[in-house]
């Protein structure tokens, strides 16, 4: 089971520029995600900034199911020049993947919380971080799709794009370049990389979860 936590309003609305279309994600019963929170905060950045569309649907974290829920909507979200996502980790990941042209971006954290998960095979992973580097990364999880979770760039030892600790693996840190550089974004991996809070948000979490 895990836990999706809104980033500060700061963060989010820093996210917000030009045209923004955001998906909300109230699927997967193994993960809590703070609905009302998150309500309030699109309802207060509506009034300042251009969100064209905010949809809520359920596993975007599969790429078929994605097809169908979006279809109605890919004319707007090809106009629009951000979209904001409110889900764990992996729907962040499979949104970027789907959406591979336009600047994706995460509006929460993901956290762990103890027992299990839910078993459905997914194309990507989430390690439960905390911090979630996705908005810097081209919405490639260091964490998981890095050999050695780094978080700071490559470690040198890549060839021809292959991970030099498993060589059927791409290099993530390949990866979030090429993707930075096509979403003309490389500026973003100049983000600082800090002391990281451990802590679980336990005492935010309402009781019965
Ligand atoms: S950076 Fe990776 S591990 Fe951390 S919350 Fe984001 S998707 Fe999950
Ligand atoms: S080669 Fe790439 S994916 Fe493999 S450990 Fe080094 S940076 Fe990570």
């Amino acid at each position: 089971m895990l836990i999706t936590q809104l980033k500060s309003k700061e963060a989010i609305a820093d996210l917000i520029k030009g045209k923004t279309f955001i998906i909300n994600c109230h699927g997967c019963k193994e993960v809590y995600f703070p609905e009302y929170e998150a309500d309030k905060i699109q309802k207060e950045l509506s009034a300042d900034g251009d969100i064209i569309e905010n949809i809520t649907r359920d596993y975007i974290c599969s790429t078929d199911n994605l097809h169908v829920q979006l279809k109605k909507f890919m004319d707007k979200i090809q106009e629009a020049d951000t979209i904001l996502v409110f889900s764990c980790g992996v729907g962040v990941q499979t949104l970027a993947r789907f959406l591979e042209d336009k600047r994706v971006y995460s509006g929460c954290d993901t956290y762990p919380l103890p027992g299990i998960q839910g078993v459905t095979p997914m194309e990507f992973d989430c390690g439960h971080c905390g911090e979630c580097y996705l908005n810097y990364t081209g919405g490639i999880c260091p964490i998981t799709a890095c050999s050695k979770s780094l978080v700071n760039g490559q470690c040198g030892g890549s060839k021809k794009g292959k991970c030099e600790v498993d060589k059927d693996m791409e290099c993530g840190w390949e990866r979030i370049y090429r993707k930075l550089e096509k979403l003309k974004k490389l500026n973003t991996l100049n983000y600082p990389v800090k002391i990281r809070n451990y802590q679980l948000p336990f005492d935010e979490l309402p009781k019965d979860v």
